[in-house]
């Protein structure tokens, strides 16, 4: 049986895994020294929390434990990725290459570089949401100092192909960042093979909790120097002052060793389920098309058109089901996705846009149930749009 509601929104965040709950918990009431604090045995015991945490997360990514500079999330670590760059090299140069499909956390920091005095250049995306390495190399200038592109994408799953960019970055002498909040700890990151100077991770993406992040800062070949934002009291090598977030931390590091050491199986169940859950709806409800990657996608990823169906419609029909329509953050102001009208799609193709983002706690009989109820929904709302009978009467009309 079933219990509705049904959670297959985890692009947006994801359900705290029990056993990282169990291992923050003595951290708020036993162990709640100052990390900071060298004078007692409740700090030195917090240190120690945070650098067992430094080790499982560094590991996860091919890093050196002294790379990791705790943020607040994926988000604050965007924006001292870029900001941090560009500020640093400013006497170097002033230009900036970035991605059409990325998520705002780097979009509106990079947008905002324009009233400092920068140059940026946004790549396009192909129809399936690749930037090309090409067009990176093309972009690259003499005064270039900084290159963000995604890993991958949080609407359709799309991977970059990264290590052949970075390839790229290193032969330029510049530096490439990374958004990797969707892709850490759900398929191989290594900042070494893919030559990634600067990456940005979330803990509630990957079964840890909200408001802790990392950015991973690289020490040598080159050694990245970032200008800090906050200041203070000079935590995280002073590039991130306040006090640490032990329990976050703590959990953080939890969440990531446990998603490493199931990722294999874990990564193989969620595409089955996935596929299944495309094949279903396939099946039986027509004029659906794939939004991303067919095979350079994250394995839980699943967006998909439906042809005459308004996504927010669908949403609402769909009320004991947890899925979105383009991503969470833009879905407020309801336009059609940049991620969508990037890769081409218009905008009455993107606004037929439903993400389905599967979890390690969703289960074969949760994605049968979904595949009645997108069935039983499409079919009522097209039974009521009469674009879509005017397109069926118009025989051999393409919907594609
Ligand atoms: C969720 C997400 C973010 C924002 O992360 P927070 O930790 O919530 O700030 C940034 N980039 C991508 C790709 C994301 O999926």
């Amino acid at each position: 049986m079933t219990r509705s509601p049904v959670y297959m929104d985890n692009h947006s965040t994801t359900r705290v895994d029990p056993r990282v709950v169990e291992a923050m918990l003595p951290c708020f009431d036993r162990e709640y020294g100052n990390a900071a604090s060298r004078t007692h045995s409740f700090g030195w015991r917090a240190e120690e929390a945070v650098t067992r945490a430094r080790v499982q997360i560094a590991r996860v990514i091919g890093a050196d434990p002294k790379e990791i500079v705790f943020t607040s999330g994926a988000t604050e670590s965007n924006n001292l990725a870029i900001f941090g760059a560009f500020e640093a090299l400013r006497a170097k140069g002033d230009h900036v290459v970035t991605g059409a499909t990325e998520h705002n956390a780097v979009l509106d920091p990079i947008g905002s570089l324009g009233s400092r005095g920068a140059r940026v250049t946004v790549l396009p995306v192909d129809r399936q949401g690749r930037v090309d390495p090409d067009d990176v190399r093309k972009a690259i200038t003499a005064r270039t100092i900084l290159v963000s592109l995604m890993f991958a994408n949080n609407e359709v799953g799309t991977i970059h192909p990264v290590a052949e960019i970075g390839r790229i970055c290193k032969e330029k002498g510049v530096l490439f960042h990374s958004d990797a909040a969707q892709a850490v700890g759900k398929i191989r990151v290594d900042v070494q093979a893919e030559g990634i100077d600067l990456l940005s991770m979330s803990a509630h993406k990957v079964y840890g909790p909200k408001g802790i992040g990392a950015l991973y800062v690289r020490r040598k070949s080159p050694r990245v120097i970032l200008e800090p934002i906050l200041h203070g009291g000079g935590h995280e090598r002073g590039l991130r002052s306040g006090t640490l977030n032990v329990p976050g931390i703590v959990g953080f590091g939890a969440a990531l060793e446990i998603a490493a050491a199931s990722m294999p199986e874990e990564s193989r169940r969620l595409r089955d389920l996935r596929d299944r859950l495309h094949r279903g709806i396939l099946e039986r409800v027509a004029d659906v098309r794939l939004n991303g990657h067919p095979t350079e996608r994250l394995p839980h990823n699943l967006n998909l058109s439906f042809a005459y169906v308004e996504g927010e419609a669908l949403l609402m029909a769909l009320d004991d089901v947890a899925v979105s329509s383009g991503s969470a953050c833009t879905s407020a102001r309801k336009e059609p996705s940049h991620v969508l009208r990037a890769m081409g799609l218009s905008d009455d193709q993107a606004v037929t846009s439903i993400r389905f983002g599967l979890g390690r706690f969703n289960t074969q009989d949760e994605v049968d149930y979904v595949v009645d109820r997108v069935d039983g929904a499409v079919k009522r709302l097209r039974a009521i749009s009469p674009l879509y009978s005017v397109a069926r009467d118009g025989a051999g009309e393409s919907t594609r």
